[in-house]
């Protein structure tokens, strides 16, 4: 959710980013890349959706709080990305508040390949369940690079059925890279839960949509939706 106001140490994060990837990977924040790895040379923005006192989508009876599955995500992911070679910059690594044209500008200035945005979904119906991938209207390889996260993600969980789906959210207009935001799953549902709440599941979820990503790297097309469900 946008907020208004300026966020302090915000540009701060923007120049240490630039810095960070002017140095090649040689400092603190992005780790050197293997000399081999599908990713080398791929620089890669993970944004943690939320953050301080918007914690996003709760069910707390189990403790589920979006904020903090959303930053434990993108540090794995960023331990995983790094091993296949890709360096790796997060929008945000503590639970702070971060407004949303930083987190962007971030991937934008480093001149990012790639910017994740990483979603917990709530719906008022446990029933309602699955991992699902967004991407802006109109920007073909930021839908070849959501088609090819959501294949790995149905891969995963053969009953998730949920296809990828327009979104036009502030983070993936503004990203001048393919872009991609996944919400892993619903906090209300047992069966997202289930995957939300379990470390290995957990895992098994990030190495998916890397694998995704690196799909659309190597420049593979995206398995197409059903027709009727196609570009919603
Ligand atoms: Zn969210």
């Amino acid at each position: 959710m946008p907020r208004a106001g300026p966020v302090p140490g915000w540009m701060t994060w923007l120049l240490a980013g630039a810095m960070l990837a002017g140095l090649a990977g040689g400092a603190a924040g992005v780790a050197a890349s293997p000399a081999a790895g599908p990713l080398a040379g791929t620089l890669i923005v993970v944004d943690p959706g939320h953050g301080g006192i918007d914690r996003g989508a709760c069910h707390l009876p189990s403790d589920t709080i979006e904020s903090e599955i959303t930053l434990e995500f993108a540090f794995l992911l960023k331990r995983l990305l790094q091993a296949e070679g890709a360096r790796v910059l997060l929008t945000r690594t503590t639970d702070e508040e971060l407004d949303l044209d930083p987190r962007v500008e971030i991937a934008n200035a480093n001149r990012a390949d790639y910017f994740l945005s990483v979603h917990v979904n709530w719906f008022p119906d446990p029933t309602c369940f699955g991992a699902q991938t967004f991407y802006f209207p109109g920007r073909e390889e930021s839908r070849r690079l959501a088609l090819l996260i959501q294949d790995e993600l149905q891969r995963l969980d053969p009953e998730n059925f949920r296809e990828i789906q327009t979104g036009r959210y502030r983070v993936l207009r503004l990203a001048r890279m393919p872009a991609a935001l996944v919400e892993l799953g619903f906090v209300d549902s047992p069966h997202d839960r289930a995957f939300l709440k379990d470390p290995g599941k957990r895992e098994q979820m990030a190495r998916a949509i890397i694998t995704g990503l690196t799909r659309h790297r190597r420049g593979e097309a995206g398995p197409e939706p059903p027709p009727e469900l196609r570009d919603r």
